[in-house]
């Protein structure tokens, strides 16, 4: 056993990650897990002030067109996928491209 630096919780020895505060011994700080993991970003919708709902990871092919979208699209063309982020009111959309490790 040994005790995380930052809040003291006991961690098992082979632990890289704190359970109590997420702190990371390899990057010597607290990690923010939630933001690396697709679909659990906290997002709120600029017009209507409520969360957006995660509505999917959308991969392309290389040159994929999505008819009058592809202009859109065309934004992503160096990204393999992306994250699509949906308000339940007002319908707005959001695209996220996943972050690189
Ligand atoms: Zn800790
Ligand atoms: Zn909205």
């Amino acid at each position: 056993m040994k005790n995380c630096p930052n809040c003291n919780s006991e961690m098992e020895d082979h632990f890289e990650l704190c359970w109590n505060c997420n702190y990371s011994l390899s990057q010597g700080k607290v990690v923010e897990i939630t933001e690396s993991l697709p679909g659990t970003r906290e997002l709120d919708c600029l017009r209507c002030g409520i969360p957006m709902i995660y509505s999917g990871n959308y991969r392309f092919h290389e040159g994929a067109r999505m008819g009058i979208l592809g202009n859109i699209f065309e934004i992503f063309l160096n990204r393999e996928s992306f994250d699509l982020y949906l308000c339940p009111k007002c319908g707005k959309v959001e695209f996220f491209s996943p972050r690189t490790p």
